[in-house]
């Protein structure tokens, strides 16, 4: 696994079983799910590959058979926990430091004001530290989503449902031979 010690993203995957529970929500053995820093918007989820890619055409066939079900699931686990009508998903990783591929899971609130719809949404994102969604909240809702999803049928096999705090990323597979 092609990991750089320069990239956010990746640094953060080496950190493995001592992230907080708002950077790992959910993971298989191609993508991780955390809640998206600086931002002002409860349940914004990035879905990051495991391996250094920085465009969307360096997945593997591999990588992109999950892709899809993790970006509709996760639209699922929103819809049920954020109570949001519909969610965006996008990619760039243009910004410095996180030109790792991210594809951003953004709950579309009810409430969210006209101007802020569609692309306006990322005006949500990069904001000052007083208006960031603060981390126990964030590691709630990391909560709440990982019990969605796993209830959606999927994180039970990935994650090891029976064993909620033994997430240990693709090298501590439970060794069942599943997936
Ligand atoms: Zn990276």
């Amino acid at each position: 696994m092609s990991l750089r010690k320069d990239c956010f993203t990746c640094a953060q995957e080496l950190r493995g079983t001592a992230l907080p529970p708002r950077e790992r929500i959910a993971a298989d053995d191609h993508w991780r799910v955390a809640h998206a820093t600086g931002t002002a918007l409860p349940g914004w989820l990035v879905l990051v590959p495991r391996r250094h890619v920085t465009a969307v055409w360096e997945l593997t066939d591999a990588e992109a058979e999950s892709l899809g079900s993790w970006q509709v699931r996760l639209s699922r686990a929103l819809r049920e926990v954020v109570g949001c009508p519909k969610t965006y998903v996008a990619q760039f990783a243009e910004a410095e430091g996180y030109a790792h591929v991210h594809f951003h899971v953004v709950p579309r609130d009810r409430e969210l004001p006209e101007e802020l719809r569609g692309p306006g949404v990322f005006g949500q994102l990069n904001r000052p530290a007083e208006e960031w969604v603060p981390d126990d909240r964030a590691d709630l809702l990391a909560e709440s989503l990982g019990l969605a999803l796993s209830l959606d049928g999927l994180s039970a096999e990935l994650l090891g449902a029976d064993d909620p705090e033994g997430w240990e990323g693709p090298a501590g597979r439970d060794g069942s031979g599943r997936g």
